[in-house]
């Protein structure tokens, strides 16, 4: 398979397994892709480096904080020292702080913004240089059904998730030019290790989720990953500022 064969691709939040990020390097590796594979979490991200190489992926692992700055710069320069250049950047890399605004903490904001959202401006403005120089590229910016809807304890989530949206529209638009496409996608309720508070805190309501959706079940990771992969990839090559929800319907009702 070689839907990204030879596109060097970051992929930020790739260690958690069941997660989003691993799932869609574990497509981009299957598909021809050289991956720069970071996280915070070093011993998910050494167990991922293992089955991406597996794969025949070539595969550069980074320890990296999305939220700093000089850090992603580093990334950015060992990627293209390591490869060449850069063609696909997934933001993807965020955390789910969910409580009703009268237990939302100031610090709990600024945890929640800072991780899912200024990660996304750093993570653009450190690629787009890299991606001009490699003549265009891809960028895939996780966003959330939740910039989508209303959901009670959502609040600042849904501001993140909501600003990624339409930072994204921007991005694409500044950059067309340049033949940069940048899109967000929107996943549903998908079972990956993010789950895992709700899981523990109301295992019974937690069991009922998958009601909850048109399909009758929650998401698995992979499905979520083939849509960055098409995103990503060539076969995407007219679509730039869009929202593609991967949701099994949930929004749709
Ligand atoms: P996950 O918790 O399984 O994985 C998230 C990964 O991000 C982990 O490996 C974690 O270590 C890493 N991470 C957290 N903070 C970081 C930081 N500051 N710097 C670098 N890495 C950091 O979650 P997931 O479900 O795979 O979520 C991936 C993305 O998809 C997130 O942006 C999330 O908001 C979004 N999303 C998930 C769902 C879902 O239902 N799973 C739905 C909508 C959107």
């Amino acid at each position: 398979m070689s839907r990204l064969l030879n596109k060097v691709a970051i992929i930020t939040g790739a260690a958690s397994n069941p997660g989003l990020g691993h799932a869609t390097a574990m497509r981009f590796a299957q598909e021809g892709a050289k991956l720069v594979l970071t996280d915070i979490d070093m011993v998910g991200l050494a167990a991922a480096e293992k089955e991406m190489v597996a794969l025949g992926a070539e595969v550069l692992t980074m320890e990296q904080n999305v939220v700093d700055e000089q850090r992603w710069q580093e990334v950015i320069d060992a990627t293209v020292e390591r490869f060449g250049g850069l063609d696909i950047l997934v933001n993807n890399a965020g955390i789910a702080v969910m409580r009703p605004i009268s237990e939302y903490s100031t610090a709990d904001y600024d945890l929640q913004m800072d991780v899912n959202i200024r990660s996304v401006f750093l993570g653009c403005k450190k690629a787009l240089p890299a991606m001009i120089a490699s003549g265009g590229g891809s960028i895939v910016n996780m966003s959330s059904v939740a910039a989508l809807r209303g959901i009670p304890g959502v609040s600042v989530y849904g501001i993140a998730k909501a600003g990624v949206q339409i930072f994204s529209k921007s991005i694409a638009l500044e950059h067309a030019a340049d033949g940069i496409r940048c899109n967000s996608l929107h996943p549903g309720l998908i079972d990956t290790n993010i789950q895992n508070d709700s899981r523990r805190d109301n295992p019974d309501e937690f069991e009922k989720l998958g009601d909850t959706v048109p399909f009758g079940r929650m998401g698995y990771p992979v499905e979520v990953a083939n849509c960055v992969l098409f995103l990503a990839s060539d076969e995407s090559s007219y679509v730039t500022g869009a929202e593609l929800v991967v949701d099994g319907g949930l929004i749709s009702k």
